[in-house]
This record gives C-alpha cells, sequence and structure tokens, in this order.
C-alpha cells in the first residue's frame, strides 16, 4: 500500500517532469544557499517557494541544511571556514563517487 507521503511525493515529480517551470529535486538543491540567504528574485523564488510548499523531501533538505550552516558557523573559526571555500574538486568527487551519487549505485532524492 501506497503512504500519503509517497504518493505527494509520486505527483510532485510527475507534475516535475511534465509541467514547464516547475523545479525537480535538483534544480532546488542547487539553489538552495540562494533561497536559505533570500538571495532570489521573486519569480524565482515563487518557483522555488512552489517546490518547498509540495516537496516534503526539501523541506527536510532545508532544514537539514540550514543545521549544518548553524553548526558550522557555532563551530569552525574563521580560518576553518575561509579554508572550506577550497576544497579539493579532487575530494568533492571521492566523495560523492563514494556515496554512489552520479554512479551506478544511485543516490540522493531522484533516484
Ligand atoms: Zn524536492
Amino acid at each position: 500500500m501506497i503512504t500519503r507521503h509517497r504518493l505527494r511525493w509520486r505527483i510532485q515529480h510527475w507534475l516535475e517532469a511534465r509541467l514547464p517551470g516547475l523545479l525537480t529535486c535538483a534544480q532546488f538543491q542547487e539553489m538552495v544557499d540562494a533561497y536559505v540567504d533570500d538571495e532570489l528574485g521573486p519569480v524565482v523564488r515563487a518557483t522555488v517557494d512552489f517546490h518547498m510548499k509540495t516537496c516534503p523531501i526539501c523541506q527536510r533538505y532545508v532544514i537539514a541544511y540550514g543545521k549544518v550552516r548553524d553548526f558550522a558557523a557555532d563551530t569552525l573559526s574563521a580560518e576553518e571556514a575561509e579554508a572550506l571555500d577550497v576544497v579539493p574538486e579532487g575530494l568533492v568527487t571521492a566523495i560523492l563517487a563514494a556515496r554512489g551519487v552520479g554512479g551506478a549505485r544511485g543516490g540522493g532524492p531522484n533516484s
């Protein structure tokens, strides 16, 4: 039996695939930093707000994202925070590969 949560998620993704102007979760997550910092223009903001209202996965993602940002702000020194701005691309690629993002094992909310 399909849960209400799962049905809502399926409807959201069915709509994303068929209606232009709606965001996918991946597109949403690319903009989450600007969304959290309230740096989006009104049209994009409305599109992102709609995705947030209809996607429980991204709602949880934004909550977790905010917690991580708050934790980092509370615990990192200025030098450590600056060092995170220059994380080597190879390290990011290795972490994503280990998690299966973009690989054969899948991963993330869109898989
Ligand atoms: Zn989403």
